[in-house]
């Protein structure tokens, strides 16, 4: 009797969440947990996961009725289960967590989310001539030709198809349905595996050196002796190289037939950032580690190859040598044969910590970045399983590398919200590496110079082990802050974007050949349009925000949906002529700049500006060759680089920020204000940072430019307590959507009903229904309810009870990093 595998079938339906049981055939015994498989599933195919494997007919398990009308796997995706047991059990932490089905999160681990496709092939039918030419009779010629390319060929797919005929007038595809129609064609669907690598055919001597005196030489023409002499000088030819040598594919197949050339196909591995990084040299990269440093690995060292669970928080200042304790805790790890994954918020802003790890280790380093192609994605990820790479650095998504020997996950500035998936399952990547390095026995190092409240707050309740680096490399000091206070300049009647002091920091910066960075949290020229007569303001007719006036294209945009506008001349309301516009925007700080500093050389970095690949890290890099004196834009100015020459900063609103409706926004000013005036003064030069505010008496503006991070954590923190949000409670965000207003606030209003009555949850905090901040975005309405709960398990257990994770028009965001 077969063994019977329980499978979670991956096709993205919200209701087919169940496992379905499937006999597994003979020639695949080694199925187990974590193994992809091919199932059959309703009319086609379809991936599967193997979840549970039960021996031969359990009785207790199955009925053996059931296991009559059980239908075999079909095939098996992998040569080894693509989930370890580390793996799997995240997966399954995920769903609970979250509230994600499980089969969503297996998902995660998959790249492209899917290990298959389906695949439309076509087939001439066999049909009597007769019929065949009374069909063809009055239709164009193109009917005829397809047919009889189908008959001709066989089997063929679509991408076959188009190439031979998308060049004709007539709409081929029609045709092809027509013949489908008529029965003339009929199509199946195929399966393809999905990442298989792709091979390469090698060439190689057979026998070497060869007897040139030989009657078998003596035989050959001299083309083909000349083949042989190159084969044999290089080595080894790659088939698809010959036309570099003139040499011929004819040719090499002569030659492997009549026994002289033995062919091999070899898999090619993709590898698009192994030109960026330099090789590596024996000690490249390795710093004898300052005192303080020393100290704080030592703390983190015994416990790297202990095969236990620990984690912790690195708080150290900007510039205080976090990277190179990562590279030194990765390079134990890589000493005893662990693997590491290091996980950055953001690859484009961060070339520099690439560059140091690939400094260091080579290619042992692969980086997983959002451009790649599935294929070099599904490469990565074979590197990795196979352990001919150590090291993954990636964003959020990385955490779910196979790595199958795992001994540590790096979170550098861990408190980015970048870390949180902000579509469904909605996974903070920081959360999740403490669960991977819980079932896989590794250690959980984050570091920030700004920790979340969140994981400060646990690492002082002694879940992770705190560390503080407070001083900076060289004993370099943190740059003074200066705080301008924007109201006093408006009473001085100077109304400028750039403030006195901040003019002056510029003109004595620029003076000494020195860099500035200055930050402003907001892009295009104006932020919007607004009637002086009416006091409206424009708004994007189909989601409900403010459009954005970009002066460069003259048009205003919005934000959300991305749709442009033509700025009208009247106001659409009232008519009037005086519309205007307000709001500081990156062009328009420009524009100041080059009526006071017209030598200056400025380069901006806003979304509006990058674009294309690693565009960011090209601004970067010839920012800090010194190709500009100036480099604006938005927050991304303000993400870990290092440029010794950048020696004065200028945060020309720290209100922005300050301004969102968000419990957290005091804690995100905090955190860029020290990001950002961290970029100063890195190079044994003194910085300094003019902080620009309307805000001056602000706690995390004040203790911000104070570098005093204790202090804005103590006074954060009973704010929090007081108002209970995070620490003190964990947060359910349910969002309800609909295309009309009052369908979702019924439903809103339905569930809230349901989640209070008969009886409220305990400890938990139902607030709402609420609109969502930005209430409608491309015409569908957003209602939101909130949960503020001591108790989530219970919370959990009755939403999961109402499938809400089942329903197309909600969703639950746990632990949200927006709360609005
Ligand atoms: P952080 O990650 O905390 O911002 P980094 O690791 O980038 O700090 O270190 C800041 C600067 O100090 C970098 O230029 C780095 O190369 C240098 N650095 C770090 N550790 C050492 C060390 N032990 N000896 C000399 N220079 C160091
Ligand atoms: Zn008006
Ligand atoms: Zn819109």
């Amino acid at each position: 009797m077969e063994t019977v595998a329980q499978v979670l079938v991956n096709i993205p339906a919200r209701s087919i969440h169940k496992e379905f049981s499937y006999l597994v055939p003979e020639h695949l015994p080694q199925l187990d947990v974590g193994w992809r498989v091919l199932v059959p599933f309703g009319t086609r195919q379809a991936e599967g996961f193997v979840v549970s494997v039960h021996p031969p007919a359990d009785p207790l398990v199955f009925a053996a009725e059931d296991v009559s009308v059980m239908k075999f796997i079909v095939a098996a995706l992998d040569e080894h289960p693509w989930f370890d047991k580390d793996m799997f059990a995240t997966a399954q932490w995920i769903s609970e967590h979250y509230l994600t089905t499980l089969t969503d999160a297996l998902r995660l681990f998959i790249p492209g989310k899917s290990g298959i496709q389906n695949k439309k092939i076509y087939q001439a039918t066999t049909t009597a001539d007769e019929t065949v030419d009374c069909f063809f009779q009055n239709r164009e010629p193109l009917y005829r030709e397809l047919w009889l390319f189908l008959k001709k060929n066989g089997a063929t797919d679509e991408q076959h198809l188009k190439k031979q005929f998308s060049a004709t007038d007539l709409d081929w595809k029609k045709v092809l349905l027509t013949l489908i129609r008529h029965k003339m064609v009929e199509t199946t669907g195929q399966v393809m595996f999905r990442g298989r690598p792709r091979y390469e055919t090698q060439l190689r001597l057979i026998s070497e050196p060869f007897d040139k005196s030989s009657r078998e030489w003596l035989k050959l023409r001299p083309k083909q002796q000349r083949f042989l002499a190159i084969l044999g000088r290089e080595g080894i030819l790659k088939m698809a190289d010959l036309p570099r040598w003139e040499l011929s594919r004819d040719m090499a197949n002569r030659l492997i037939k009549a026994g002289w050339i033995a062919s091999e196909l070899i898999p090619v591995i993709r590898d698009t950032y192994a030109a960026s990084g330099d090789q590596k040299t024996a000690e490249a990269g390795t710093k004898a580690l300052t005192a303080a440093q020393q100290q704080v690995f030592d703390s983190i060292f015994l416990f790297l190859n202990s095969g236990e669970y620990r984690s912790f928080l690195l708080h150290g200042i900007t510039g205080s040598g976090k990277t190179q304790i990562y590279i030194e805790a990765v390079a134990t790890v890589r000493q005893s044969g662990r693997q590491a994954i290091v996980l950055v918020p953001e690859i484009a802003l961060t070339s520099q910590i690439i560059n140091r790890f690939k400094e260091r280790f080579g290619d042992d380093v692969t980086v997983i970045h959002s451009r790649l192609s599935e294929g070099e994605r599904y490469d990565a990820w074979r590197r990795l399983r196979s352990g001919q790479s150590g090291i993954v650095i990636g964003a959020r998504s990385a955490v779910f590398a196979p790595v199958p020997n795992l001994g540590i996950i790096v979170v550098d500035e861990e408190h980015e919200t970048a870390y949180k998936q902000e579509e469904s399952p909605r996974y903070h990547a920081r959360d999740v590496a403490f669960a991977r390095c819980r079932f896989a026995g590794a250690v959980a190092l984050l570091g920030s110079a700004t920790p979340s409240l969140e994981t400060y707050y646990q690492s002082k309740q002694g879940q992770h082990v705190l560390l503080t680096l407070e001083e900076r490399i060289n004993n370099e000091p943190l740059p003074p802050v200066t705080i301008v206070d924007m109201r006093q300049e408006l009473k001085s009647r100077r109304r400028g974007v750039l403030s006195e002091p901040l003019r002056q920091m510029l003109s004595e910066t620029l003076e000494k050949q020195e860099q500035v960075i200055l930050m402003l949290n907001r892009r295009g020229y104006s932020t919007f349009v607004m009637c002086r007569e009416c006091g409206q303001v424009l708004k994007c007719p189909h989601c409900d925000v403010s459009l954005v006036y970009h002066a460069s294209s003259k048009f205003l945009r919005c934000h959300y949906c991305l749709k442009q506008y033509p700025p009208p001349s009247t106001c659409p309301h009232c008519q009037s002529r005086y519309i205007k516009y307000f709001g500081t925007g990156t062009q328009k700080v420009e524009e100041e700049l080059q009526k006071f500093y017209p030598d200056a050389r400025v380069i901006r970095m806003d979304q509006d500006t990058t674009g294309g690949k690693l565009s960011h890290e090209q601004i970067l890099t010839s920012f800090s060759r010194g190709d500009y004196n100036i480099l604006l834009g938005t927050q991304m100015v303000a993400k870990g680089h290092d440029i010794p020459n950048v020696t004065g900063v200028g945060i020309i609103s720290a209100d922005t920020a300050l301004n969102l409706p968000d419990f957290r926004a005091a804690e995100r000013t905090y955190s860029l204000l020290t990001q950002v005036a961290g970029r100063a003064g890195r190079g044994g030069k003194p910085g300094q940072v003019i902080l620009q505010t309307y805000n001056p008496e602000h706690y995390a503006v004040c203790h911000g430019a104070a570098h005093h991070y204790l202090d804005f954590y103590q006074e954060e923190l009973e704010y929090r307590r007081q108002l209970a949000y995070p620490p003190f409670v964990d947060l359910i965000k349910i969002v309800i959507s609909a295309k009309k207003e009052m369908d979702a606030w019924e439903k809103a209003r339905r569930l809230a009903t349901q989640l209070t009555l008969p009886d409220p949850m305990p400890d938990t905090e139902l607030i709402g229904p609420y609109p969502a901040s930005i209430t409608r975005v491309n015409d569908v309405f957003r209602i939101h309810i909130l949960l503020k709960t001591r108790n989530a398990s219970v919370v959990k257990a009755r939403l999961r009870q109402l499938e809400l994770h089942c329903q197309p028009d909600m969703y639950v965001d746990v632990d949200p990093v927006n709360a609005i």
